[in-house]
């Protein structure tokens, strides 16, 4: 269902302008507004959902495809990019602005100043324990 309040969906049924380097009959690919680097592109489902927790699942394995065939032409279009992060923001805490399922393709060049985040370290027994509570989410 088209949510008429949101941007993507505008975006995606054409309401809303915006530069699409590829689609499909579930997926479009758009440059982002704000690029990281240009070329920095934003893989969307047609179909509304907030993020990646309610998402479709056939919808998202179509995301990935376009995702593997759009990133591999960025790379290639460009001689300074040697790789590129996928990044996917779910909800507020961890920086999702727009609530309508997304991911990036984020191309990387040397020295581009894009920072990735700090690893931390688990104390004595502590690995085993977080993966206990989450397993028993998993069952
Ligand atoms: P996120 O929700 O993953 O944090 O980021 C949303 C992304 O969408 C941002 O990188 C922002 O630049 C991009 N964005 C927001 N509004 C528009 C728009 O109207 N058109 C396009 N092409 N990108 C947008
Ligand atoms: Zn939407």
């Amino acid at each position: 269902m088209p949510n008429g309040d949101c941007i993507f969906c505008q975006i995606a049924a054409g309401e809303i302008e915006s530069t699409k380097l590829y689609e499909t009959d579930n997926v479009v690919a758009i440059l982002d507004i704000n690029p990281v680097n240009p070329g920095h592109t934003l893989i969307i489902p047609k179909k509304h959902s907030v993020n990646l927790l309610d998402a479709d699942e056939v919808i998202l394995g179509e995301m990935m495809a376009a995702t593997k065939k759009v990133a591999q032409a960025i790379v290639d279009a460009f001689d300074e990019y040697d790789g590129f992060n996928l990044n996917s923001n779910n909800g507020r805490i961890a920086g999702q602005v727009i609530p309508h399922m997304h991911w990036h393709i984020v191309p990387r060049k040397l020295n581009d100043g894009l920072q990735l985040w700090p690893g931390k370290e688990y104390k004595e027994g502590e690995a085993a324990e977080i993966a206990e509570r989450i397993k028993i989410k998993l069952a």
